[in-house]
């Protein structure tokens, strides 16, 4: 544990460094005492780095409480003294930025519903030209790595050296689940394309309700995030914002007790070992799938020809279904799940309708 004057001490870069970095705090900040005690209650768990605060609230909808503006800003830095605990606050407009910088805010953030937005993301990046300050990117709302990586860029470009990025999920209609769709292969693909680039969770923003707001987080820990930032409040049920997804400052302590952190390797040879014979079989055995997917578009590629010379239609409904039914039974004995043989089936088929195309066309 630490203490709060050790925090006091550390300087931003420090904490940004810092993994896991945990960052907390309430949706947003509401009054004075509320963003005091929260600060307080948070520096006591010993297991916050950074505190968060909404002051500028993108709401979906009009008549939501849209943040408390600028003069909440001052309660925040009385937060950071008392606390020790550096600041993180979203920004959406040049404005913004600066009121932000003026009263101290250690980190900025862009939010969901402005990654999505070129126009909005220059103008904060114009904001930031010349100043040293780290930002944390959240994914844009829609599954769109392009608009995430363009913000990326801009903030880049601005001179911005420490950028981090923030997996919130990804908004769909009608699901029930999540309120935002995690989506986790568009955040492993971020981080495939931005290795060197910190990426933290926020499973509150996934998760939209407290039940599942643990398992998120573990599943972020599992994929080797760098961080999570969880919105906690002194009283969640009554927030302004975000009721159903926050928990209290004693709350979040517990949770995050009880996450297994894992490490992404550790200093075995024996493991290295062990596992280097397993991944050489893994490799062996993709080889051969490979080897006997060509096998198959070579049969397909035949009974293209035999399309070709019969006049009769590349696809065939009823064949399609057989193959399928016939899939999912023998998956299941064999402890492959129905979704993984239905994109696995998918995927094989249009590419022997794209084989059969060629044939049947050239
Ligand atoms: C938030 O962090 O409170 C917020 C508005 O998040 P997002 O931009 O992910 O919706
Ligand atoms: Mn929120």
């Amino acid at each position: 544990m630490e203490s709060t004057i050790e925090q006091k001490k550390k300087p931003i870069s420090e904490v940004w460094a810092k993994r896991p970095l945990i960052i907390s705090g309430p949706c947003s900040a509401e009054t004075e005492t509320q963003v005091l005690e929260t600060a307080i209650r948070l520096a006591a768990t010993g297991k916050v780095d950074m505190m968060r605060a909404g002051i500028w609230k993108p709401r979906t909808r009009p008549g939501n409480f849209e943040g408390i503006g600028t003069k909440g800003l001052p309660w925040l830095q009385k937060a950071k003294e008392i606390s020790g605990l550096p600041l993180t606050v979203e920004v959406a407009t040049g404005k913004q930025v600066e009121d932000a910088l003026h009263f101290g805010v250690d980190v900025l953030w862009i939010g969901a519903r402005t990654t999505v937005n070129p126009f909005s993301v220059q103008e904060v990046a114009d904001a930031l030209r010349g100043v040293d300050v780290p930002v944390l990117i959240k994914n844009p709302i829609n599954p769109d790595l392009e608009l995430w990586i363009g913000a990326v860029e801009r903030v880049a470009k601005a001179g911005i050296k420490n950028i981090g990025l923030i997996h919130r999920g990804f908004s769909s209609y009608g699901n029930t689940e999540y309120r935002n769709a995690p989506m986790w292969h568009l955040a492993i693909e971020m981080k495939r394309r931005h290795p060197d680039m910190m990426m933290i969770n926020d499973p509150s923003h996934i998760s939209g309700r407290r039940d599942i707001l643990q398992d998120v987080a573990q599943k972020a820990i599992d994929l080797d995030f760098d961080g999570l930032i969880i919105e906690s409040h002194i009283d969640p049920d009554n927030a302004w914002s975000d009721a159903k997804q926050q928990i209290t400052p004693e709350r979040l302590g517990e949770m995050l007790g009880s996450i297994i952190w894992r490490k992404e390797d550790i200093d075995s040879e024996e493991l290295h070992a062990n596992m280097e014979k397993m991944r050489q079989q893994i490799n062996q055995l993709d080889d051969e799938l490979m080897q006997i997917l060509s096998q198959r578009m070579k049969v397909a590629d035949k009974i293209g020809q035999y399309k070709k010379d019969n006049n009769i239609t590349i696809l065939q409904t009823n064949r399609w279904n057989a193959i399928l039914e016939r899939a999912f039974a023998k998956g299941e004995k064999l402890g492959l799940s129905k979704e993984f043989i239905t994109k696995y089936f998918d995927a094989v088929h249009m590419e022997s309708i794209s084989h059969q195309n060629k044939v049947m066309n050239s």
